[in-house]
């Protein structure tokens, strides 16, 4: 089709080469999955929701640990590309199914945070774990069961700090406190977990980071969620109660949410990313099926309103993809306009994936509302991303603060 030969263009060989693996990997294993699965994804408990195999063909085929540095056995990419390969995967294994993708895509982000701020003696200890154990995943832990928002913005006053705490004891950190919607939090066997460590300091200048293992004493994994879409990537809460972790386990003291960046800018492309591979689907579905389905006595494409919501997912499907090429090549080249336009494929693809799928659902007509054609699915699924990486309103906020910043407003508490 037309829509592949333009995704194809200007892709340099090395990403075309991963596109065409993972692609081949989405077809032969992540789709299969969740086809054989349909009836079950209800029902399934959490553990069944980690295919090992699955995990150990990612592994095999060298799109489990991008972002480990090669010196440790990570799949090397080219650094002037990195972010921009790191778009295109994702949207094909989210293509197959995005909660699965966000299992891998975790690790790639944590990893390039690993490897600018984690102190040598930590990547040497780590690295080496995510490396060899093919179900080996890694969580990032911010979201608080209050004042996730506040944290986006940020609402950088006393009062909207972080719960949870750490203090240093001796030779260990303490810390106490509990984090919600984490990805993997069932699974990860390695976390990210930011506390307050300067009250009153403000979240910029007194929050820090820490690695915590999984089984450190105190730390414990209280629930897995239950989610409307992307079910496969097992979010979760972790409460950590007087949990204890090596003093030279800190990543970043006091400001680590300024340092945070680059995770965030590349999650940010990797979250619209994982996002178009459900609009990418929800679209070949629809194109399939309305080729085939017989209403009022001809093909649906034929018919006149048929053409105008394809042309819809087409054109929303083609403008996030743009959107998210110029993204991705800002934060490659450090540009300064990336961030903004970070904030921007977040918003647009959140909203424009939603409405592709919304019209792939009305153009199967009932079957689109039937577990088995898999269409409610990918709605489910996009409906995920309005709240992931910060929601659609506070994301608006911050593109404006960046348009802004000498004049736009706090958008919390009092101006
Ligand atoms: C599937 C999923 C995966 C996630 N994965 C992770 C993860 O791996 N790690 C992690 O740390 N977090 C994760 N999150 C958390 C995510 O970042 C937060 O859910 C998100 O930032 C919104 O926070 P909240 O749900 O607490 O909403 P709240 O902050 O409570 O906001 C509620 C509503 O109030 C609005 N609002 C808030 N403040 C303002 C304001 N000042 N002005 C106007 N309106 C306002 C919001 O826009 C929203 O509509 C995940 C969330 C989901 C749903």
């Amino acid at each position: 089709m037309l829509l592949d030969e333009m995704v194809e263009r200007g892709l340099p060989e090395e990403t075309r080469m991963m596109r065409d693996v993972t692609r081949k990997f989405a077809n032969e294993h992540v789709i299969p999955f969740t086809r054989q699965n349909w009836r079950r994804e209800w029902n399934m408990n959490p553990d069944e929701r980690l295919p090992r195999k699955i995990l150990e063909v990612a592994d095999e085929i060298g799109i489990r640990t991008l972002g480990v540095p090669e010196e440790f056995g990570g799949t090397p990419l080219d650094p002037k590309t990195e972010t921009q390969t790191f778009a295109v995967i994702s949207e094909e294994i989210s293509r197959g199914d995005c909660g699965l993708a966000e299992k891998l895509v975790q690790i790639w982000k944590v990893s390039v945070l690993l490897r600018n701020v984690a102190p040598r003696h930590l990547q040497e200890k780590w690295f080496p774990e995510v490396v060899k154990d093919p179900t080996f995943l890694l969580s990032h832990c911010l979201t608080e069961p209050r004042g996730a928002s506040d944290r986006w913005l940020p609402y950088d006053v006393p009062e909207a700090m972080m719960h949870t705490r750490a203090e240093l004891k001796g030779d260990k950190w303490v810390i106490n406190g509990r984090k919600q919607f984490i990805t993997n939090a069932w699974d990860a066997k390695l976390y990210v977990v930011y506390a307050t460590t300067k009250p009153g300091a403000g979240m910029t200048k007194g929050t820090s980071c820490f690695l915590v293992p999984r089984g450190t004493p105190g730390l414990t994994v209280a629930r897995c969620n239950e989610t409307l879409g992307g079910r496969y990537m097992n979010n979760g809460e972790i409460a950590l109660e007087d949990c204890a972790v090596p003093g030279d386990h800190l990543l970043v003291q006091d400001v680590a949410l300024a340092r945070a960046g680059v995770y965030f800018r590349p999650g940010k492309i990797i979250q619209g990313s994982k996002n178009l591979g459900v609009a990418v689907r929800a679209f070949e579905e629809t194109s399939k099926y309305v080729q085939e389905y017989v209403q009022g006595g001809k093909k649906l494409i034929r018919h006149q309103a048929t053409a105008l919501r394809l042309a819809e997912m087409a054109t929303k499907i083609c403008a996030v993809r743009g959107l998210l090429r110029e993204a991705s090549r800002a934060v490659d080249e450090k540009l300064p306009e990336a961030e903004v336009l970070c904030n921007m494929v977040k918003l647009y693809a959140s909203e424009a994936v939603l409405d592709v799928c919304r019209h792939a659902m009305e153009l199967h007509g009932g079957n689109g509302t039937m577990l088995e054609f898999g269409i409610e699915k990918l709605y489910r699924d996009a409906s995920m991303y309005l709240h992931m990486d910060g929601t659609v309103d506070i994301t608006k906020f911050k593109i404006v603060k960046n348009l802004f910043p000498d004049t736009a407003g706090k958008y919390a508490g009092n101006d």
